[in-house]
């Protein structure tokens, strides 16, 4: 699915670029092709065979020579070149003889082989004389005599390989700058143009016509862009006020779900230039190409100020530095990187060039690209939930002619999971099976049959929940849910949801973690109770467990190690910290003896078992609770803390109100000042979204 969405989308921009390619250059370009290579190849092999094999004579050694042709006065004649080869010429009415059957006639054409017919090397002139005087000698009086010439030649032979390999290379040179050239839009001097910036503008002459009535759902994320396009149509608006206007904005979020389709929305509704291009496209064969780009790139948007530049994929060059085993392997991307890092720098706020960026891996992105000042502002795009499939199912169906009275609802209620790409696929799936059985209309039926297909198609990529498993993991949710509520130290709530995303997670609760740098160790027991909840509301409910708790049990692991070896809080371990930051994955020694390695693992068992029995007594008590929470779930799919409070009560230990968490985030904005409040925002939103359980 993924791959195939991927093709769409390249498909999409292939035509983008052809378009603005058309401008008129009709110069012949011959079609790069593999086999050109491999023909070229060839031919630098057949010509220094040809070249550096020699002129076709046969090496002879001397006995053979002296017996067979000296004696029996078959040669003609004798030429010794350079004092280091001796050329023989056999008489040419001797060549018929059949000995001389190899020799006699060219390898390639068919005329008679003019000669040298043999040579032989020699190590020194005088010793060759004197042996040929010696044999000639004793073939007795009526023998005629053979004198060598001398000829000194110069070797031409290697020089035209060579220059003959050379212009293949020059020619294959040209060759490959003449293709890449051509794809940077043309003109004259391909090999000239590489190091500028392959991003297609979209102006008041070349407009999109994708507006944001195109994107469904994701109704906060598209404030937060219109917001951005605000800041450039009216800085002034902000800027009287003091904000500073964000410089980067990264879209994140799992594939189709609409991150590209909002970018191009914004294209078309900005009203400035808007620059688009993906990550891959500063990847070149070339060092030091995709620096420049990046440069030439910023350059061109500073000269149309206010503007967008929008990199999709970016992950293609933000992958993090430093991390691959070769240094010098990365050398090239980490340029490109580090270019942009600069470049991002390196003009102000002010200036009206806002970078928009999207990626489906940010955990593979460099630290230096997301911390403030470059892309301050993260939009997280999750995949939709019932109320956001629908949007995207009435956006699809319009264009489709659908029979009366078929509801957007009824298929998103079918299709948990299913992100924009695929409802986007079953759509057309639909009206594709509607039209083979030449149908009118497309119908319900023609639906179930392309939601089908789709989920065929998707099974083995990306989960799909079975109703009973879908009951699971409602379960398991709302037993953290539960769970949280009733522990003191647990975090606020935000809310529980069982749409899967990702292949790890089938659901998650969403918590609000207070901004705090110290932990007491019954906030950290309490929290691992809650992380318990899941794995303990499965057993509890359907007397078995289930590999659902993954992450959870990770988590805790993790959580109760650190507990006892580095934050001393076990009072068998003691007061003692094993933490070394120095420590990479690979290192072998522990610093402490074998005994102590016993004890921490048998306290660390102790202390997830204290929390598991715990939490299962809890949940034990407040099953009830646990059933609606569960039922709610099911019906809803995502639910939130009102949700929560009308179901099973206020929370006993009371919510931070709202004017606690207002002087929260005013005591957070003190120390990191500079920040406008949105990003402390956002960036709270990010910390929730890490404090979440599965
Ligand atoms: P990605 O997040 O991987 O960049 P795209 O933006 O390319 O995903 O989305 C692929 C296709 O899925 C879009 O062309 C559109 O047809 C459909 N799609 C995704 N999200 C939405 C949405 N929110 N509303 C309408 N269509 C959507
Ligand atoms: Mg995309
Ligand atoms: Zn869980």
């Amino acid at each position: 699915m993924r791959q195939k969405d991927k093709g769409k989308n390249d498909q999409q921009q292939g035509n983008q670029g052809g378009k603005s390619n058309s401008d008129g250059s009709n110069k012949p370009r011959l079609d790069f092709n593999v086999y050109w290579v491999y023909g070229a190849i060839l031919l630098i092999i057949l010509a220094s065979t040809f070249l550096f094999g020699g002129s076709g004579a046969k090496k002879v050694g001397w006995a053979k020579f002296e017996s067979e042709m000296l004696a029996t006065q078959e040669v003609d004649r004798l030429i010794i070149v350079n004092k280091q080869k001796v050329e023989i010429y056999i008489k040419r009415d001797k060549l018929s003889d059949s000995k001389y059957n190899d020799v006699s006639r060219h390898s390639i054409g068919s005329g008679i082989n003019l000669g040298p017919h043999y040579y032989f090397e020699i190590s020194s002139i005088d010793q060759f004389y004197a042996n040929l005087k010696l044999a000639q000698d004793s073939y007795g009086d009526n023998y005629n005599k053979i004198h060598p010439d001398s000829e000194n030649r110069e070797d031409y032979s290697g020089a035209i390989g060579w220059l003959f390999m050379i212009g293949i290379m020059v020619f294959l040179w040209v060759f490959v700058m003449r293709r890449m050239g051509g794809g940077a839009g043309g003109g004259a001097g391909g090999i000239f143009n590489i190091g500028k910036s392959k991003a297609t503008l979209f102006d008041a002459n070349s407009k999109v016509n994708i507006s944001f009535k195109d994107v469904a759902g994701l109704e906060e994320e598209k404030e937060e862009i219109i917001e951005i396009v605000e800041f450039l149509k009216h800085p002034d608006k902000f800027t009287k006020l003091g904000a500073k206007i964000p410089k980067g904005v990264l879209l994140i979020g799992p594939p189709g779900t609409g991150k590209t389709l909002l970018a191009k929305a914004v294209a078309g509704e900005a009203e400035v230039p808007f620059f688009s291009l993906s990550g891959s496209d500063f990847v070149e064969m070339f060092v030091g190409v995709g620096a420049a780009r990046v440069r030439d790139l910023f350059n061109q948007a500073k000269a149309k100020a206010p503007c967008i530049i929008f990199i999709d994929e970016i992950d293609a060059i933000g992958r993090s530095r430093s991390k691959g085993q070769f240094s010098g392997a990365n050398d090239e991307r980490e340029n490109t990187l580090n270019s942009l890092l600069s470049e991002m720098d390196g003009f102000s706020t002010n200036s009206g060039v806002i970078i928009l960026a999207a990626t489906n891996r940010p955990e593979i992105l460099d630290f230096a690209l997301l911390r403030p000042g470059r892309f301050d502002r993260q939009i997280a795009i999750d995949k939709p939930d019932l109320n956001g499939r629908t949007g995207i199912f009435k956006v699809h169906l319009k264009p489709l002619t659908v029979k009366k009275g078929l509801k957007a609802k009824e298929l998103a209620t079918q299709t948990p999971g299913f992100v924009g790409a695929d409802i986007a696929n079953v759509c057309n799936e639909a009206a594709l099976i509607a039209a083979r059985s030449n149908k009118k209309t497309i119908d319900m039926d023609d639906f179930q049959s392309a939601i089908d297909r789709v989920i065929g198609g998707l099974e083995k990529k990306t989960k799909l929940i079975s109703k009973e498993e879908k009951e699971i993991v409602a379960y398991h949710e709302a037993g953290h849910a539960v769970a949280g509520w009733f522990l003191e130290h647990a975090d606020p709530l935000v809310k529980v949801s069982i749409v899967p995303r990702g292949i790890a997670a089938l659901g998650y609760a969403q918590y609000l973690p207070k901004e705090q740098y110290l932990y007491r160790t019954e906030k950290l027991l309490d929290e691992m109770c809650m992380s318990l909840g899941g794995r303990a509301a499965e057993d509890i409910i359907f007397g078995k467990i289930s590999t659902g708790a993954l992450s959870d049990l990770e988590r805790i692991t993790k959580m109760a190690y650190n507990m006892v070896t580095i934050y001393g809080m076990n009072e068998k371990v003691g007061n003692v910290s094993f933490y070394d930051p120095q420590q990479g994955e690979y290192s072998f020694t522990k610093p402490y003896s074998e005994a102590t390695a016993q004890t921490i693992d048998v306290e660390v068992r102790k202390l997830i078992e204290n929390a598991y029995d715990r939490v299962k007594t809890l949940l034990m008590d407040k099953k009830a609770h646990l059933e609606k929470v569960a039922q709610e779930l099911l019906k809803k799919e995502v639910i939130f803390k009102d949700d929560l409070i009308r179901l099973i009560g206020k929370r006993p230990y009371g919510e931070p109100s709202a004017k606690e968490v207002k002087d929260l985030a005013k005591a957070a904005k003190k120390d990191s000042n500079g920040r406008d409040t949105k990003s402390k925002a956002t960036k709270s939103k990010r910390g929730s979204t890490s404090g979440q359980n599965s």
